[in-house]
């Protein structure tokens, strides 16, 4: 499942593909994914120009200069395909094309620019989704928290929104009116960094520790955003899939491993219905 890491990545590998560009050709391939495709979804992008493609928590969205906002999540398995006729696609040997071969058959959305470019939206599982919004309907956003890589996100920010909380940090973490776009895999990895358990009270998250916290988020993200950034070099070369990619992690997976700072065996709890990944001796 993409976390904001794989989400941002893909806005970065699609980003020169479509800002700026109009849409020539909208093709829906069926009638819904997770949800119904929003009405006339077509009509109102094709010769619209994409004024820019920014991400708010795991959404892509695309801004057009008909003040029109097209909303897009990848789902547990969507992907975007790029098909830019100066490029030739390879077929490619090896693992890494086997991991990211996509079928035709689900092939769900098509966006053909003005410079003839097709970028394919392809989810097998049909748990993503399009969403458009106008000027008239809000900002579709106005309930989620700040995002984690904005200066709107520090650890005052979290310091406050803490404040009398009885939940353990790990779910307030996941909570997205606290913080945007954070899943259980990064939220894992920053308690572990800044060596809070994930089991500690949000409420009793000292100010200092919430700054500390509030820049092991931010690390977290950016370091897998860098690996994914360098997947990025070689979409071209394989078949154009974006966005997913391996990277390793300090804690998530590792259970009964050497915690890399103690040696001491990684532990998982289930929390709230979602594995925890900590070391009982670093986290505290
Ligand atoms: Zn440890």
């Amino acid at each position: 499942m993409p976390e904001l890491p794989e989400v941002e990545t893909v806005r970065r590998g699609l980003q020169p593909y479509l800002e700026g560009e109009e849409l020539s050709k909208v093709t829906l391939n069926r009638a819904d994914l997770r949800f119904p495709f929003p009405e006339r979804m077509a009509d109102r992008l094709e010769g619209a120009r994409i004024i820019s493609l920014s991400r708010r928590a795991k959404f892509l969205v695309a801004e057009t200069d008909r003040n029109e906002k097209l909303v897009m999540h990848l789902g547990m398995s969507g992907r975007f395909t790029i098909h830019d006729p100066d490029i030739p696609v390879q077929q490619n040997p090896g693992e890494f094309a086997h991991a990211h071969a996509t079928n035709p058959k689900h092939d769900h959305v098509e966006f053909l620019t003005g410079k003839g470019v097709r970028i394919v939206f392809n989810d097998p599982r049909r748990f993503g989704y399009m969403q458009m919004f106008g000027e008239a309907d809000g900002d579709p956003f106005a309930e989620v928290g700040p995002e984690p890589l904005s200066n709107t996100f520090s650890g005052e920010s979290l310091y406050e929104a803490f404040r009398g909380k009885k939940s353990p940090v790990k779910s307030a973490l996941l909570d997205q009116h606290v913080v945007a776009g954070l899943g259980n895999i990064y939220v894992c990895e920053a308690l572990f960094m800044a060596g809070i358990s994930p089991h500690r009270l949000a409420g009793n998250v000292s100010r200092k520790k919430c700054d500390v916290l509030a820049q092991c988020v931010r690390e977290v993200l950016e370091r897998a955003i860098q690996a994914g950034g360098s997947t990025l070099k070689d979409y071209a070369h394989t078949d154009g899939a974006l966005g997913y990619f391996q990277h390793s992690f300090r804690v998530y997976g590792r259970e009964g491993e050497a915690c890399s700072a103690c040696t001491k065996p990684v532990l998982r709890k289930v929390q709230s219905g979602r594995s925890t990944f900590f070391c009982s001796h670093c986290q505290r």
